[in-house]
Order: structure tokens, then C-alpha cells, then sequence
């Protein structure tokens, strides 16, 4: 293993030479000239924004003898014969050398650097990782143009805090009242695909979703860390919004990991898990006197890890495009095929649906299942779920102020926002390109102006559902926009 130790050298009066006059050595000069312009050029072509640097020139082949009188060279050629030559020359007139990307050739090697008046921080991996030293270099020099390096430690509280949360799984009620007050004290929220735009849309916070809904720059979960501590690093106070709970298939053991690892302090919030939303909002118990005891929460994905552990209550997340293998898994285990099935799709939203059969029946269907999508199994399904507390509400799209006569005893309201909320930033997706209209039973419109911008997205209104409007004049808006 090759060893290097970290030196600040003295080089004033010392004559530095490099041999080569292109990029490559453009590169190193840029650094080294920070700190003595004691420096000379041999190339037979000198590239022009070395040209006028101005440092001196020789412009011809190198040759042994042009190495004498120097105190460090840099073999800068596109030739590694040259540069190898280069390096056994120095080697016999004791000059110590740098080949440019050769950690093997060279007695010396560069690191990357960020100077600073007098102060230079030098970043360096041996030679052994480039991109990753760069990176770091990068990364301190970002810290200190935040202030943050120079925060005295009474000022530490100051870096900012990170608060993992979890959104519940849909219906934006099911928010915690801490989770809440916290989202309206943040300065960002990082919001996840299963959060609604609904629900963060409330807040004014810096919205940054980061999940792959269409249209929308997709972040990969080391992407969505550095995102947070970026912003954590700086002083603000980042939420991070996760669907359901961040300790269930959510990966917020990852994003504590990477937090830890920068010294930044945070905490959790737990969220309603999908199961629970799913289980209260279909009337499925998820434990039962005498009949459930026990129950596990498994995963569908990926389709060759499925488990099938020994609990009379199985809920499996992730099942969209595995529900077959879900199933079929557990009919391998000797579950008895009249085992009710339910598959809960947008379980607390709206647009909920279910699927239900037994396994012996789902098993052998070929019915699609949608993302979201959970399912359970289990003798404590019982055959009414789908005429649920849940479904028997009416639900109604209000077009955008809540006028309050929907009582909620009778009615789920589903908000249509006209205008864009305030702090609001372009990269929330508007909630209307997912709005479902095939599950909504009543709209209220209330004024004009909302009633043309939802004609802007929606052309026609299905017949089924009921409309009504605040007044007259809305009334004669939204008749004569769709009443064609
Ligand atoms: N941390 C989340 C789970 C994330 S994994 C939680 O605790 O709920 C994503 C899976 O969660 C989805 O594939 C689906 O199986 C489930 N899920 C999340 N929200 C859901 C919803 N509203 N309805 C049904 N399933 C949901």
C-alpha cells in the first residue's frame, strides 16, 4: 500500500516546472498558483488561458537536462512514455514528482483544495477515491460558505433539527397534533408519494416532494438524505413527511442513520401505519376475542422474500402487482382456502376501495389491484366490510371554500383548491391530477371563479353526481360551462 503523509511545504523561491501546456495542466496550475507564482511551462503548445497567466514559458519537447534547478515537478503530458521518463529523470536528480492521475509514478500527489485567505483546507484520500475527495472538498466548502464551521458551541442549537414524521395513510384528520403544530413551525417539508398534496398544501413551508409521481424528478432514498441535511446543516427546521408511519416499511431507520452520521439532532413522530387506517376504515378488526389473537404486518415486495409467518391476522403492504404470489404463498403455508381476503386500495381516502373473496377464490382472479394497496386475511373479516361505516358517507368535492353544510357525521369532504396556497412552490403537483371523480358523489361549488377552474380540468361532470352551488350566480356559471 502506498503511504502518503500531509506536508505544507515552503516554496518561496523555489521554481516549480511543469511539463505539459494543456487542460491537464491547467487543472493543476489553478491550485498551485494560489501559492507562488514561481512557476514554468515546458510544452511545445501552450494552451491559450495558460498562455496568459503568464508564467514563464519554454516552448519546446522536454529533454532530461530541463528538469535541473527545479524543486518540484509536475508531469503533465498525455503521454505516459514522456511521463514515465519524467519520472525516472527526477528520480536521478532528486526532484520529487507528480503524475497527474498516477498515484504509482508519483512521490507526491494533490489534494483537493479550499484556500481562504490564509487559512487552506486540504482534502485528499491517498489517490484512492477521487470522486469522493472532491465530493468532500465540496461539501466542506458549502458548510463553511453556510457559516456553519464557525458557529462557537453556545450557538450549536442553532444548526437545524429534523423532525421525522409519519402522515398517517391518507385522510389528512388522521394527522397527529404534534405532528401538526411541527409541520406548521417548519421552514421545509420533504414529502413522500403517499402524503397528499391536500395535506401538505396547508402548511407554508418550502414544499419538496420527493417521491416518482409522474411528471415529477424522482429521488433515490440517498438523494432524499442529503436533500434533508442539506437543509438541516442550513439552522433550518426540516420536516420529513413520510406515508403512514416512518418505522413501517418506511425506511426512517435509513434516514436516522444518515443524520446521526452528520451530527444532527432530530426526532420521530409516529403515524398512523396503513394497517390501522385500513382496518379501521373497513371494519376489520385486526385482533378478535376467540377468533384472532395474533397478528403480522409482512411485506409483498420483493416477490421472492415473501413470508408467511404463523399469526392468525396477515396484513401484507406492497401488494399492487403481487397479490397472486401474496396469495398464493399462504395457500402453500396450509391456509385453509375459505379464509376471507380483503384488499383495501386508498384505504381513508375518498377514492377507498375493496376487494374481497376468499383465498381460494382471489387466488384464481384476475382482478387488478391498484397502488396504494394492502391486504389482509383472516377469520375476523367479516362479510359486511363492504358496507362500512366508511362507505356509507357521502362524499363530496368542494370546489374550494367549505361552506359547512356538510355535516361530518354523513359526509367526507374532499377539497378542490382554487388558488394556490400560500408559500406554495411549483413542485407541488396540483391535487386535481389525481382526483377521481368516478368516487365522488356531490360537488359544491362555491363561486364563479372556481367553477371555471375546474372547468379548465375537467370538461364534463359524470351525470351521477349531484351538484350544488352557493348562490344564483354560481349556479348560472357552472350551468352554463357544463350544461352543453
Ligand atoms: N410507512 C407506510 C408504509 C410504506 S410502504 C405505513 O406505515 O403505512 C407503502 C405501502 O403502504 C403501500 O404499497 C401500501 O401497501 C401501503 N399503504 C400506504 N398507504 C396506504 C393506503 N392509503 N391504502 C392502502 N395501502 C396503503
Amino acid at each position: 500500500m502506498k503511504s502518503f503523509l500531509p506536508l505544507n511545504i515552503r516554496i518561496d523561491n523555489k521554481k516549480i516546472l511543469f511539463v505539459g501546456g494543456g487542460k491537464i495542466a491547467l487543472h493543476k496550475i489553478s491550485t498551485v498558483r494560489q501559492y507562488t507564482r514561481n512557476i514554468s511551462i515546458i510544452s511545445p503548445e501552450i494552451q491559450d488561458e495558460l498562455h496568459q497567466m503568464g508564467f514563464t514559458e519554454i516552448r519546446k519537447e522536454y529533454e532530461t537536462s530541463d528538469l535541473e534547478g527545479f524543486f518540484l515537478v509536475y508531469a503533465c503530458t498525455n503521454n505516459i512514455e514522456v511521463n514515465r521518463r519524467i519520472k525516472n529523470d527526477a528520480a536521478a536528480y532528486g526532484i520529487m514528482v507528480n503524475v497527474v492521475d498516477n498515484r504509482e509514478l508519483s512521490d507526491f500527489i494533490s489534494p483537493a483544495v479550499i484556500k481562504k485567505e490564509e487559512m487552506t483546507i486540504a482534502v485528499s484520500s491517498n489517490g484512492e477515491n477521487v470522486k469522493k475527495t472532491v465530493e468532500w472538498r465540496n461539501r466542506i466548502k458549502a458548510m463553511l460558505q453556510h457559516g456553519d464551521f464557525f458557529t462557537k458551541s453556545s450557538e450549536q442549537h442553532k444548526k437545524g433539527y429534523v423532525y421525522i414524521i409519519g402522515a398517517g395513510p391518507g385522510d389528512p384528520e388522521l394527522l397527529t397534533i404534534k405532528a401538526e403544530r411541527v409541520l406548521r413551525e417548519a421552514d421545509v417539508i420533504l414529502y413522500d408519494d403517499l402524503v397528499s398534496s391536500e395535506l401538505v398544501d396547508q402548511f407554508k413551508a418550502l414544499k419538496i416532494y420527493t417521491g416518482k409521481r409522474k411528471d415529477h424528478h424522482h429521488f433515490e432514498q440517498e438523494a432524499i438524505n442529503e436533500e434533508i441535511i442539506r437543509h438541516a446543516l442550513q439552522g433550518k427546521k426540516v420536516a420529513r413527511l413520510k406515508g403512514g408511519d416512518p418505522f413501517i416499511f418506511g425506511r426512517g431507520g435509513e434516514e436516522i442513520e444518515a443524520l446521526r452520521q452528520h451530527g444532527i439532532s432530530y426526532e420521530i413522530i409516529p403515524g398512523i401505519t396503513a394497517a390501522h387506517g385500513a382496518s379501521a376504515y373497513t371494519e376489520i378488526p385486526l385482533t378478535m376475542r376467540k377468533i384472532s389473537s395474533s397478528v403480522a404486518f409482512c411485506t409483498g415486495h420483493p416477490v421472492n422474500k415473501i413470508q408467511v409467518p404463523d399469526a392468525d391476522t396477515l396484513v401484507y403492504y406492497m401488494v399492487a402487482s403481487t397479490v397472486q404470489e401474496v396469495l398464493n404463498a399462504v395457500a402453500k403455508k396450509g391456509r385453509d382456502e375459505k379464509t376471507m381476503v380483503a384488499i383495501v386500495q386508498n384505504a381513508t381516502r375518498y377514492n377507498q376501495k375493496i376487494i374481497t373473496g376468499t383465498l381460494g377464490e382471489l387466488r384464481n382472479s384476475e382482478k387488478a389491484v391498484y397502488s396504494p394497496a394492502l391486504l389482509i386475511l383472516g377469520e375476523n373479516i367479516n362479510q359486511f366490510i363492504e358496507d362500512n361505516w366508511y362507505s356509507k358517507k357521502k362524499k363530496v368535492l368542494i370546489v374550494d371554500e367549505d361552506s359547512g353544510i356538510y355535516a361530518s357525521e354523513d359526509s367526507i369532504k374532499v377539497h378542490f383548491p382554487c388558488r394556490q396556497a400560500e408559500g406554495a412552490d411549483e413542485t407541488i403537483p396540483e391535487l386535481n391530477e389525481s382526483l377521481e371523480l368516478d368516487f365522488i358523489d356531490e360537488i359544491f361549488f362555491s363561486s364563479s371563479a372556481c367553477v371555471r377552474k375546474f372547468h379548465t380540468i375537467y370538461k364534463s361532470i359524470p351525470e351521477k353526481i349531484i351538484i350544488k352551488t352557493a348562490d344564483q350566480e354560481v349556479n348560472a356559471e357552472y350551468r352554463k360551462l357544463f350544461s352543453a
